[in-house]
């Protein structure tokens, strides 16, 4: 499908990404990748991922065009590729699937997980369920109560969620635990990554199953308009949405790769989570990446609107886009970020994920000074059901 070759066999991306743990996961990985190499070009494996992609989540997800506001703006025209449409709201269950029938040829029953805000805890979850498996979501106590309907929908759906109270409590204390989890349960654990991140092979091998959603843009863009976007725009969180959908793109040189950044309350503020544009290089959860860290190395505590942009790091593929010109990845702030939320509700019907939000505000800001016949394809990641309560509060509503 593309002519594009990374990783590289140790799972390196220029200068980043490769694998840095612990000697007790090397064996873990070393299996992971082997099951990866045999079953990515299985037919009976992409088999069965395409039919629960059709089946189970609703594949393939439109194409959109946002025709009211394009008008509105006067300038280039915006479409969206609906991930909001799929089944659990958003792009994260075409990694989990794959991941899960991943885990099934290997013969391991157990999955575990771990979760910031719990979209993807929900969405492992989901599909621990459908596959009658086990499934153990590691939290960190703080989010339990901040995330308090997420974990009782992961509850419902038969997992069991673990708080976690070290550390401050969030995703990164999570994290640690679930890497723990794993070291001792290897024979019969599967650890579902729910980004671009990760050792190697974890950041190529959720690219290539999020990748669904570029190849549908592939074939739907010319479907409707002719030809392929001028630009795409995605938001980059871990930067699973935006590979997904940059990837089967990464050839075509004419087509325009941005990434959206949380600029939270502005860079200068320290309060925000643009690893690509204000970090350093750095290792972080097993790979070399971008890092958000103070000049003793220690990881910088973060903040979006969004919680699902509230990372420290970001995908090693991106950092190593960004570096060779490929991508280039733009800043959007919480207040711009809220105002594309509200537009977006007004204006299309339509209510997009926080995280979405801030590629659409990237899109409708370039827009306006673009010629009308250009046109700019935005991943809408996921619906904003989810995000209703913080967007009352920050509106000084309450529900
Ligand atoms: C989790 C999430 C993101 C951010 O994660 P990526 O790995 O960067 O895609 C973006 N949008 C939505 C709707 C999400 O749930």
């Amino acid at each position: 499908m593309t002519t594009y070759n990374y990783p590289d066999q140790q799972g390196h991306f220029g200068p980043f990404g490769g694998s840095f743990v612990a000697e007790t996961l090397v064996h873990a990985l070393d299996e992971l990748r082997a099951a990866y190499d045999k079953y990515r070009n299985d037919p009976d494996f992409l088999q069965e991922f395409h039919y629960e992609l059709k089946h189970f989540v609703g594949r393939p997800s439109p194409i959109y065009h946002a025709k009211r506001w394009s008008e509105k703006l006067g300038g280039a025209q915006i479409w969206f590729k609906r991930e909001d449409l799929n089944h659990t709201g958003a792009h994260k269950v075409n990694n989990c699937i794959g991941q899960i029938l991943l885990a099934k040829r290997m013969g391991k029953p157990r999955i575990i997980a771990e979760t910031g805000a719990g979209q993807h805890g929900v969405a492992t979850a989901t599909v621990a369920a459908r596959y009658g498996m086990q499934c153990v979501v590691y939290m960190g106590s703080e989010d339990v109560k901040r995330q308090a309907s997420n974990v009782y929908r992961m509850k419902l759906l038969g997992a069991e969620v673990i708080p976690v109270s070290s550390g401050s409590r969030t995703l990164k204390d999570a994290l640690n635990e679930a890497m723990r989890d794993w070291v001792t349960n290897i024979e019969n654990t599967f650890y579902i990554i729910g980004t671009v991140a990760g050792p190697h092979p974890y950041p190529a091998m959720v690219r290539d199953f999020q990748s669904v959603i570029g190849n549908e843009c592939l074939e739907q863009m010319p479907a409707e308009i002719g030809r392929q976007p001028d630009y795409i725009v995605a938001a980059v969180g871990g930067g699973s949405n935006a590979m997904g959908i940059f990837y089967p793109y990464l050839d075509q040189a004419d087509v325009k790769l941005i990434g959206v950044e949380a600029g939270g309350e502005g860079l200068t503020t320290l309060k925000h989570s643009a690893s690509l544009n204000a970090g350093q290089v750095g290792v972080l959860h097993g790979n070399r990446t971008y890092v958000l860290q103070d000049e003793a190395g220690q990881v910088q505590a973060t903040h979006s609107i969004s919680a699902g942009l509230d990372y420290p790091g970001v995908g090693p593929e991106h950092a190593w886009l960004k570096d060779s010109h490929r991508a280039q990845y733009e800043i959007i702030n919480d207040d711009e970020a809220l105002q594309a939320f509200h537009d977006c509700c007004r204006i299309e019907g339509i209510m997009p994920a926080l995280e979405s939000s801030h590629a659409i505000a990237q899109a409708v800001k370039m827009a306006p000074s673009l010629p009308k016949d250009k046109v700019i394809l935005v991943n809408l990641s996921g619906r904003g059901d989810k995000d209703m309560h913080t967007v009352a509060e920050y509106s000084g509503i309450s529900l």
